[in-house]
């Protein structure tokens, strides 16, 4: 009985004697063989792996998994929204147009928006006042290519939340936005439950993130306290709770008319 374990490298398949390290699944390499590890489940990655234009890599394990084309799209929306209206999200806007983009392009729309970079997902809005002075608001998401469909579906219930809030002319403060979209995130990643959802659940419980880990953390907080917890009812909460200025529906219409004379 060998009672020091001999490890085998996962890269090169050769024993491995001395030191080593060990990604988030056991795998473990010499120190000398380590590769990039896969942007969807942080597994080392090996010759089967996939190199995208931008340094990320996708494992052979992840690939067949990812989210590539608007037939899967199709596939994953309804599982969301029907996931969504479980935690009491049925009002979404009927008209959301949801597709995937490169690194490049999501970056370019993020910088003339100005929208965090770290972010794997955009949503975005489109409002106008119609001709009977109604503001018509019109909704895209794009997600980053790449994605298990697990963590895809995670960034969509996030960017569906961002639709949400405007749909109902809710604006908060950057923590509490971000932290209720992250919210939603978890809980999609909880009911999936497959060991690619539970490994991006713990990490945006330890993200040491000032807005999205911290914010997260304090909008469950108050989910968890609600006696009949709910995505809605947390919002009620944070409007009816929150220190910050929010702006409801009646002064962005005005804010609205004020720039818009048609
Ligand atoms: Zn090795
Ligand atoms: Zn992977
Ligand atoms: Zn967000």
């Amino acid at each position: 009985m060998d009672y020091f374990h001999e490890h085998t490298c996962f890269v090169c398949h050769q024993p491995i004697h001395g030191g080593f390290c060990r990604d988030e699944w056991g795998n473990v390499v010499h120190y000398g063989c380590r590769t990039p590890l896969c942007c969807n489940c942080f597994r080392y990655t090996d010759s089967e792996a996939l190199h995208l234009s931008d340094g990320r890599v996708i494992c052979k394990t992840c690939l067949p998994s990812v989210v590539r084309n608007q037939w899967q799209i199709n596939w994953v929306r309804p599982r969301v929204l029907s996931l969504l209206a479980k935690y009491g999200i049925n009002d979404l806007p009927a008209h959301i147009y949801i597709r995937i983009d490169n690194s490049a392009s999501i970056n370019g729309l993020m910088n003339q928006s100005g929208i965090d970079p770290k972010a794997v997902g955009l949503a975005s809005t489109q409002m106008r006042m119609s001709s009977s002075n109604r503001i018509e608001q019109r909704h895209r998401v794009n997600i980053l290519n790449g994605l298990h469909r697990a963590f895809f579906a995670g960034v969509l219930a996030h960017e569906l939340m961002h639709i949400w809030q405007r749909s109902h002319f809710i604006e908060l403060d950057d923590l509490h936005n971000e932290g209720f979209c992250e919210l939603a995130c978890y809980l999609m990643l909880r009911q999936i439950n497959n060991p690619i959802a539970r490994l991006h659940m713990s990490r945006m419980e330890y993200s040491p993130d000032p807005v999205y880990g911290n914010g997260f953390r304090a909008v469950r907080a108050v989910y968890n306290s609600l006696p009949r917890p709910s995505l809605p009812d947390t919002m009620r909460w944070l409007l009816a709770n929150l220190l910050y200025p929010t702006m409801h529906g009646a002064t962005l219409q005005a804010a609205l008319r004020n720039n818009h004379k048609l």
